[in-house]
């Protein structure tokens, strides 16, 4: 459709196109043998950015949360615990690290994993948790860091939303044991595709860079089971530009979640995200909820259509939480109804448009077609 504003969309300017032909013009466009600069840069400027004293640059956000979990010597036998309405990449992840996830349900008003329900699916084969902030609002990691220490496992946070975001005055990155980021094409900033991982803790880090190089302790010498998850030089070019431009990306993101906050807090059929106390927001999804009663994903899915129909792309994120997907229906057998508030979430969900592309007069467009499909909502 023409002129359609989407859910998100990247923001890019002549500093990563110059980036990118330098790259070009030295020949040096990958880094297996860290010739290349510019992976380097761009995990020192995350980390700097974090404050990690760590980053490690892999090929996605999956990657990332793969590498993570191997880092921290998850395997066979082990059981990882992770919210079932996120992103199925972790599942995924923990699947190819060859251990099983077991999904919790979230706070049905975060929409992150609930530390009730992680307690309620922890068994002597618990090694770990993985917490997603989900659209870019921190769970609830000092309870749940709480819980992690007294039960002694690793902390893992799926940060590819978080970016920027802040938990108790500390930029997500650096809570838990370790923090995967992602690049992809819809994230705070993009490489294309492209991950990171960060974390304080040196023998992590060690594994991390390892495993993204073949189990390389030297090169061209294998000493642990690894694969290729590397970066390349063009996408890290891209990401040290990208990164010079995150904080204004994030206060135009911030200043757009304002304006749609503000002009939608007297609809009653529909409940505004949340930003809880000393949690800070990075709004790579504004989402919102149908409150309405009747059948709530009927609602939903009108009003996506609508939506769209007065030209503004409302995404859903996720229309099924990972217990009810075709494949880990049938390998882990989680009946339906079972974590009642990522369903309830998964049919009531959506989110709109509040990337750094917007400006007033866009968001007067995504604010007027959302107050006119809310009309048509009730009526
Ligand atoms: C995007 C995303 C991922 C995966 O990142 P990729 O770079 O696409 O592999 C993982 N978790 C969440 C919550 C995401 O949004």
């Amino acid at each position: 459709m023409p002129g359609l504003i989407p859910i998100n969309q990247p923001l890019f300017g002549s500093e990563e196109q110059e980036l990118v032909r330098k790259v070009l013009e030295s020949g040096l466009i990958t880094s297996a043998a860290s010739d290349g600069q510019y992976v380097k840069k761009f995990e020192e400027g995350i980390s700097k950015f974090v404050s990690s004293r760590y980053a490690t640059a892999v090929s996605s956000g999956t990657a990332a949360l793969h590498a993570a979990l191997v880092a921290a010597e998850i395997s066979k036998g082990d059981c990882v615990i992770m919210p079932s309405f996120t992103s199925v990449a972790a599942a995924e992840a923990i699947l190819l690290a060859g251990a099983r996830p077991v999904l919790a349900d979230i706070d049905p008003e975060t929409y992150t994993i609930s530390r009730d329900s992680i307690e309620e699916n922890l068994s002597s084969r618990t090694k770990a948790v993985i917490v997603t902030h989900l659209y870019g609002l921190p769970a609830d990691v000092e309870s749940i860091k709480e819980l992690a220490q007294d039960k002694g496992l690793v902390l893992i946070e799926d940060a590819a939303h978080a970016l920027g975001a802040e938990y108790k005055g500390k930029r997500i990155g650096s809570l838990g044991d370790m923090a995967c980021f992602s690049f992809y094409a819809t994230k705070n900033i993009t490489t294309g595709e492209g991950g990171m991982v960060t974390t304080n803790i040196e023998e992590y880090a060690e594994r991390l860079r390892s495993f993204r190089c073949h189990g390389e302790s030297k090169r061209h010498e294998s000493s642990q089971l690894g694969t290729n998850y590397r970066m390349s030089e063009i996408q890290a070019a891209i990401g040290v530009a990208q990164l010079s431009k995150l904080s204004k990306f994030l206060s135009r993101r911030k200043r757009n979640a304002t304006i749609l906050t503000s002009e939608l807090v007297g609809a009653s059929e529909i409940q505004l995200p949340v930003e809880p106390e000393g949690r800070s927001h990075s709004w790579n999804l504004y989402t919102i909820r149908i409150k309405t009663g009747g059948r709530h994903s009927t609602k939903r899915d009108k009003m996506v259509k609508s939506l769209e129909s007065k030209g503004i792309q409302a995404g859903v994120y996720y229309p099924l939480p990972v217990h009810l997907m075709p494949y880990y229906r049938e390998i882990l057998r989680i009946p339906s109804g079972s974590l009642p508030n990522s369903e309830l979430a998964a049919r009531t969900v959506l989110s709109l448009p509040v990337h750094p592309r917007l400006d007033d007069k866009g968001m007067a467009l995504v604010v007027e077609a959302v107050q006119r499909s809310i009309e048509k909502l009730s009526r």
